[in-house]
Protein backbone atom coordinates (compact mmCIF):
# COMPACT_ATOMS: atom_id res chain seq x y z
CA UNK A 1 0.00 0.00 0.00
CA UNK A 2 2.55 2.32 1.11
CA UNK A 3 4.86 1.36 -1.69
CA UNK A 4 1.38 2.44 -3.79
CA UNK A 5 1.17 5.64 -2.62
CA UNK A 6 4.59 6.62 -3.10
CA UNK A 7 4.14 5.37 -6.72
CA UNK A 8 1.48 7.75 -7.41
CA UNK A 9 3.32 10.75 -5.54
CA UNK A 10 6.29 10.23 -7.81
CA UNK A 11 4.49 9.66 -11.10
CA UNK A 12 2.59 13.04 -10.84
CA UNK A 13 5.11 15.15 -8.91
CA UNK A 14 5.79 18.62 -10.87
CA UNK A 15 2.25 18.16 -13.26
CA UNK A 16 0.29 18.90 -10.01
CA UNK A 17 0.35 20.75 -7.25
CA UNK A 18 1.52 18.31 -3.50
CA UNK A 19 -2.37 18.96 -2.53
CA UNK A 20 -4.09 17.84 -5.28
CA UNK A 21 -2.17 14.22 -5.67
CA UNK A 22 -3.12 13.61 -1.94
CA UNK A 23 -6.64 14.53 -2.73
CA UNK A 24 -6.10 12.14 -6.00
CA UNK A 25 -4.16 9.65 -3.77
CA UNK A 26 -7.57 9.18 -1.27
CA UNK A 27 -10.24 9.42 -4.09
CA UNK A 28 -7.92 6.36 -5.95
CA UNK A 29 -8.34 4.49 -2.32
CA UNK A 30 -11.86 5.33 -1.79
CA UNK A 31 -13.05 4.27 -5.33
CA UNK A 32 -10.76 1.48 -6.47
CA UNK A 33 -10.34 -0.31 -3.33
CA UNK A 34 -13.25 1.09 -1.32
CA UNK A 35 -10.84 2.33 1.31
CA UNK A 36 -11.51 5.77 3.21
CA UNK A 37 -8.34 7.57 4.04
CA UNK A 38 -8.04 6.27 7.60
CA UNK A 39 -8.46 2.79 6.56
CA UNK A 40 -5.36 3.68 4.07
CA UNK A 41 -3.04 5.07 6.76
CA UNK A 42 -3.85 2.12 8.98
CA UNK A 43 -3.38 -0.39 6.74
CA UNK A 44 -0.36 0.88 5.21
CA UNK A 45 1.48 -2.02 5.68
CA UNK A 46 -0.73 -4.33 3.62
CA UNK A 47 0.09 -5.92 0.20
CA UNK A 48 -2.32 -4.82 -2.75
CA UNK A 49 -3.87 -6.99 -5.28
CA UNK A 50 -1.84 -7.23 -8.63
CA UNK A 51 -5.23 -6.30 -9.89
CA UNK A 52 -5.87 -3.57 -8.11
CA UNK A 53 -2.14 -1.92 -8.68
CA UNK A 54 -2.81 -2.48 -12.47
CA UNK A 55 -5.81 -0.58 -12.02
CA UNK A 56 -4.16 2.21 -10.18
CA UNK A 57 -1.65 2.29 -12.71
CA UNK A 58 -3.73 2.95 -15.62
CA UNK A 59 -5.59 5.72 -13.99
CA UNK A 60 -2.28 7.46 -13.36
CA UNK A 61 -0.90 6.95 -16.53
CA UNK A 62 -4.54 8.80 -17.81
CA UNK A 63 -4.10 11.80 -14.63
CA UNK A 64 -0.24 12.07 -16.42
CA UNK A 65 -2.50 13.37 -19.60
CA UNK A 66 -4.35 15.35 -17.73
CA UNK A 67 -7.21 13.41 -17.73
CA UNK A 68 -9.52 14.81 -15.27
CA UNK A 69 -10.17 12.39 -12.63
CA UNK A 70 -13.98 12.79 -12.59
CA UNK A 71 -13.78 11.80 -16.45
CA UNK A 72 -11.95 9.04 -15.33
CA UNK A 73 -13.63 7.74 -12.43
CA UNK A 74 -17.14 8.73 -14.22
CA UNK A 75 -18.37 9.95 -11.11
CA UNK A 76 -18.16 12.87 -9.03
CA UNK A 77 -20.10 14.56 -6.03
CA UNK A 78 -21.97 17.56 -5.92
CA UNK A 79 -23.63 19.12 -2.93
CA UNK A 80 -24.23 16.12 -1.60
CA UNK A 81 -25.34 13.90 -4.40
CA UNK A 82 -24.01 11.32 -6.38
CA UNK A 83 -23.53 11.66 -10.11
CA UNK A 84 -22.29 10.61 -13.09
CA UNK A 85 -20.31 12.63 -15.32
CA UNK A 86 -18.40 11.43 -18.85
CA UNK A 87 -16.45 13.55 -21.29
CA UNK A 88 -18.63 15.86 -23.32
CA UNK A 89 -20.60 17.26 -19.74
CA UNK A 90 -19.29 20.34 -17.67
CA UNK A 91 -17.64 19.08 -14.54
CA UNK A 92 -19.45 20.72 -11.61
CA UNK A 93 -17.34 23.11 -9.73
CA UNK A 94 -17.26 24.15 -6.42
CA UNK A 95 -18.50 27.67 -7.00
CA UNK A 96 -21.71 26.18 -8.59
CA UNK A 97 -22.64 24.57 -4.97
CA UNK A 98 -22.57 28.13 -3.61
CA UNK A 99 -24.81 29.34 -5.88
CA UNK A 100 -27.37 26.23 -5.05
CA UNK A 101 -26.76 27.28 -1.33
CA UNK A 102 -27.54 30.84 -2.13
CA UNK A 103 -31.45 29.40 -3.61
CA UNK A 104 -31.61 27.07 -0.97
CA UNK A 105 -31.36 29.55 1.37
CA UNK A 106 -34.31 32.25 -0.12
CA UNK A 107 -37.76 31.73 0.48
CA UNK A 108 -39.45 30.69 -2.20
CA UNK A 109 -43.06 30.30 -2.98
CA UNK A 110 -44.15 26.75 -1.88
CA UNK A 111 -43.97 24.26 -4.74
CA UNK A 112 -42.34 26.87 -6.92
CA UNK A 113 -41.55 26.29 -10.37
CA UNK A 114 -37.74 26.07 -10.79
CA UNK A 115 -35.80 26.56 -14.54
CA UNK A 116 -31.88 25.70 -14.55
CA UNK A 117 -30.78 26.48 -18.35
CA UNK A 118 -28.08 24.26 -19.32
CA UNK A 119 -28.53 22.25 -17.00
CA UNK A 120 -25.30 19.80 -18.18
CA UNK A 121 -25.14 17.12 -16.16
CA UNK A 122 -28.17 18.12 -14.04
CA UNK A 123 -25.73 19.18 -11.04
CA UNK A 124 -27.98 22.38 -10.26
CA UNK A 125 -31.51 21.40 -10.95
CA UNK A 126 -31.39 17.90 -9.06
CA UNK A 127 -29.51 19.67 -5.97
CA UNK A 128 -32.55 22.05 -5.88
CA UNK A 129 -34.95 19.04 -6.38
CA UNK A 130 -32.99 17.17 -3.63
CA UNK A 131 -32.82 19.83 -1.12
CA UNK A 132 -36.61 21.27 -1.54
CA UNK A 133 -38.68 18.30 -3.06
CA UNK A 134 -41.71 20.09 -3.38
CA UNK A 135 -40.33 22.23 -6.15
CA UNK A 136 -40.83 21.32 -9.67
CA UNK A 137 -37.84 21.74 -11.26
CA UNK A 138 -37.44 22.06 -15.27
CA UNK A 139 -33.55 21.66 -16.59
CA UNK A 140 -33.00 22.30 -20.11
CA UNK A 141 -29.84 22.20 -22.55
CA UNK A 142 -28.63 22.61 -25.74
CA UNK A 143 -26.69 19.36 -25.47
CA UNK A 144 -28.19 16.00 -26.06
CA UNK A 145 -25.47 14.22 -24.51
CA UNK A 146 -26.01 16.30 -21.44
CA UNK A 147 -29.85 16.24 -21.70
CA UNK A 148 -29.16 11.78 -21.42
CA UNK A 149 -26.96 12.38 -18.43
CA UNK A 150 -28.78 14.80 -16.61
CA UNK A 151 -31.94 12.06 -16.90
CA UNK A 152 -29.44 9.07 -16.02
CA UNK A 153 -28.66 11.09 -12.84
CA UNK A 154 -31.78 11.93 -11.70
CA UNK A 155 -32.84 8.77 -11.88
CA UNK A 156 -30.04 6.68 -10.29
CA UNK A 157 -30.84 9.65 -7.41
CA UNK A 158 -34.42 8.75 -7.53
CA UNK A 159 -35.51 12.69 -8.21
CA UNK A 160 -38.00 13.84 -10.39
CA UNK A 161 -37.62 16.60 -13.03
CA UNK A 162 -39.04 17.69 -16.22
CA UNK A 163 -36.57 17.82 -19.32
CA UNK A 164 -36.21 19.93 -22.61
CA UNK A 165 -33.78 19.81 -25.11
CA UNK A 166 -33.67 22.85 -26.57
CA UNK A 167 -31.03 26.24 -27.52
CA UNK A 168 -32.05 28.75 -25.10
CA UNK A 169 -30.88 31.44 -27.84
CA UNK A 170 -34.23 30.37 -29.82
CA UNK A 171 -36.43 30.29 -26.87
CA UNK A 172 -38.52 32.20 -28.83
CA UNK A 173 -39.61 29.39 -30.77
CA UNK A 174 -40.90 27.52 -27.83
CA UNK A 175 -43.80 27.33 -25.15
CA UNK A 176 -42.89 27.85 -21.74
CA UNK A 177 -44.85 28.05 -18.53
CA UNK A 178 -44.09 30.75 -16.01
CA UNK A 179 -41.52 29.94 -13.92
CA UNK A 180 -40.89 31.35 -9.71
CA UNK A 181 -37.50 30.89 -10.13
CA UNK A 182 -34.82 31.03 -13.44
CA UNK A 183 -31.35 30.15 -13.08
CA UNK A 184 -27.80 29.69 -15.04
CA UNK A 185 -24.69 28.81 -14.75
CA UNK A 186 -24.47 29.40 -19.24
CA UNK A 187 -20.59 29.70 -20.75
CA UNK A 188 -19.02 32.61 -19.60
CA UNK A 189 -15.42 32.55 -20.00
CA UNK A 190 -13.97 34.44 -23.26
CA UNK A 191 -11.71 32.64 -26.02
CA UNK A 192 -9.05 35.11 -25.08
CA UNK A 193 -8.99 33.65 -21.42
CA UNK A 194 -7.86 30.19 -22.51
CA UNK A 195 -4.32 30.89 -22.07
CA UNK A 196 -4.95 31.07 -18.26
CA UNK A 197 -6.45 27.77 -18.49
CA UNK A 198 -5.13 24.30 -17.21
CA UNK A 199 -4.53 21.83 -19.79
CA UNK A 200 -6.96 19.41 -17.90
CA UNK A 201 -10.01 22.06 -19.08
CA UNK A 202 -8.86 23.13 -21.94
CA UNK A 203 -8.08 19.83 -23.44
CA UNK A 204 -10.96 17.41 -22.03
CA UNK A 205 -13.86 19.49 -21.26
CA UNK A 206 -16.92 20.75 -23.82
CA UNK A 207 -16.06 24.43 -25.51
CA UNK A 208 -19.72 24.52 -25.96
CA UNK A 209 -20.06 24.85 -22.12
CA UNK A 210 -17.24 26.51 -21.67
CA UNK A 211 -16.64 29.86 -23.96
CA UNK A 212 -18.04 32.60 -24.97
CA UNK A 213 -16.54 35.19 -27.93
CA UNK A 214 -14.77 38.02 -26.93
CA UNK A 215 -17.26 40.18 -29.16
CA UNK A 216 -20.01 39.62 -26.64
CA UNK A 217 -19.70 37.75 -23.19
CA UNK A 218 -22.70 38.50 -22.42
CA UNK A 219 -24.88 36.76 -25.15
CA UNK A 220 -26.43 34.45 -23.06
CA UNK A 221 -26.92 36.61 -19.77
CA UNK A 222 -28.93 39.17 -21.83
CA UNK A 223 -30.80 36.38 -23.83
CA UNK A 224 -31.62 34.45 -20.78
CA UNK A 225 -32.64 37.88 -18.71
CA UNK A 226 -35.01 38.39 -21.82
CA UNK A 227 -36.56 35.50 -21.47
CA UNK A 228 -36.62 35.11 -17.47
CA UNK A 229 -38.59 39.07 -18.11
CA UNK A 230 -41.28 37.41 -20.14
CA UNK A 231 -41.41 34.13 -18.42
CA UNK A 232 -40.75 34.30 -14.73
CA UNK A 233 -43.95 35.42 -12.64
CA UNK A 234 -43.84 39.30 -10.86
CA UNK A 235 -42.08 38.63 -7.98
CA UNK A 236 -39.63 35.81 -9.46
CA UNK A 237 -36.22 35.04 -9.44
CA UNK A 238 -33.51 35.58 -11.53
CA UNK A 239 -30.13 33.52 -10.27
CA UNK A 240 -26.80 33.70 -11.99
CA UNK A 241 -23.00 32.27 -11.91
CA UNK A 242 -21.27 34.94 -13.48
CA UNK A 243 -17.61 35.51 -14.97
CA UNK A 244 -15.33 37.34 -12.24
CA UNK A 245 -14.72 40.26 -14.16
CA UNK A 246 -18.42 41.18 -15.18
CA UNK A 247 -19.46 42.11 -11.94
CA UNK A 248 -20.59 45.60 -12.55
CA UNK A 249 -21.62 44.87 -16.31
CA UNK A 250 -24.24 42.15 -15.14
CA UNK A 251 -25.35 44.46 -12.64
CA UNK A 252 -26.20 47.31 -15.12
CA UNK A 253 -27.17 44.88 -17.78
CA UNK A 254 -30.53 43.08 -14.89
CA UNK A 255 -30.74 46.94 -13.92
CA UNK A 256 -31.50 47.69 -17.56
CA UNK A 257 -33.87 45.44 -18.24
CA UNK A 258 -36.05 46.48 -15.15
CA UNK A 259 -34.86 43.54 -12.42
CA UNK A 260 -34.84 44.98 -9.16
CA UNK A 261 -32.86 44.05 -5.74
CA UNK A 262 -29.97 43.11 -7.68
CA UNK A 263 -27.26 41.32 -5.47
CA UNK A 264 -23.33 40.27 -6.17
CA UNK A 265 -22.20 37.40 -4.04
CA UNK A 266 -18.88 36.35 -4.02
CA UNK A 267 -17.51 32.82 -4.09
CA UNK A 268 -15.02 31.34 -1.75
CA UNK A 269 -12.45 32.76 -3.37
CA UNK A 270 -13.58 36.20 -3.06
CA UNK A 271 -14.26 36.50 -6.57
CA UNK A 272 -17.64 38.17 -7.74
CA UNK A 273 -19.64 34.77 -9.12
CA UNK A 274 -23.02 34.95 -8.18
CA UNK A 275 -26.11 37.56 -9.10
CA UNK A 276 -29.60 37.88 -8.07
CA UNK A 277 -32.22 39.81 -8.83
CA UNK A 278 -35.83 40.26 -8.97
CA UNK A 279 -38.56 40.86 -11.62
N1 LIG B 1 -16.15 28.18 -13.72
C1 LIG B 1 -15.86 27.48 -14.93
C2 LIG B 1 -14.37 27.52 -15.23
O1 LIG B 1 -13.72 28.47 -14.91
C3 LIG B 1 -16.63 28.07 -16.09
C4 LIG B 1 -18.03 27.68 -16.08
C5 LIG B 1 -18.82 28.33 -17.17
O2 LIG B 1 -18.30 28.79 -18.20
N2 LIG B 1 -20.06 28.44 -16.95
O3 LIG B 1 -13.83 26.58 -15.78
Amino acid sequence: MQQTIQYIRTELEGIYPESEILGFTKLLFDQVLGFSYTQMILAKTRMLEQEDVKKIKTIVSRLKNHEPIQYILGATEFYGLQLELEPGVLIPRPETEELVQWVCQTQLPKQARVLDIGTGSGCIALAIKNEIPDAEVWAVDKSEKAMELAAKNAKTNNLQLHFKQTDILNWQEEHWPQFDVVLSNPPYVRESEKAQMQANVLEHEPELALFVSDNDPLLFYRTIAQFAKDHLKNGGLLFFEINESFGEEMVNLVKSLGFSSVELRRDLENKNRMLRCRK
